[in-house]
């Protein structure tokens, strides 16, 4: 199935209007790692690290493989509890399943803009620190 690539970065952008928090999607066919593993090296490929308040966020989909992850930076970790994305996650799993990976990563961006809001919440004059358009593996 197909990804609309348009709507996944309209939906990074309005994320990113609810918070500071910088969100990035990378989307590949194989994940050639433990999915957690595979996405920490795409955080530090992309320079995701360099945001002004680590809150960084990356949302990990290997389409072949069916894994997902969301990682976050050190400066969310820092504030948030172990389980800050679950409910993030129980969005998207069952539209994962289904293949149905636009509709996942959509109201994914859209839960993570929701959640980030409380500990960062966008301040006016917002510098968009990493690019909205998604990245594409191989
Ligand atoms: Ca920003
Ligand atoms: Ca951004």
């Amino acid at each position: 199935m197909s990804i609309d690539t348009k709507l996944v970065e309209k939906a990074i952008t309005e994320a990113e209007l609810q918070t500071s928090g910088e969100i990035r999607v990378h989307i590949e066919s194989h994940c050639p790692s433990d999915v957690m593993d595979r996405a920490s090296v795409v955080f530090s490929a992309l320079k995701m690290h360099k945001t002004q308040a680590r809150n960084g966020v990356l949302i990990y989909l290997s389409t072949q493989d069916r894994k997902f992850a969301i990682l976050g930076d050190g400066g969310i970790n820092a504030v948030v509890a172990d389980d800050f994305w679950q409910s993030t996650y129980d969005i998207a799993l069952p539209l994962l399943k289904d293949g149905n990976w636009t509709e996942a990563l959509c109201r994914t961006l859209h839960s993570c803009g929701e959640q980030l809001k409380a500990h960062f919440p966008y301040q006016k004059g917002d510098i968009d620190e990493l690019d909205n358009t998604v990245s594409w593996g191989d």
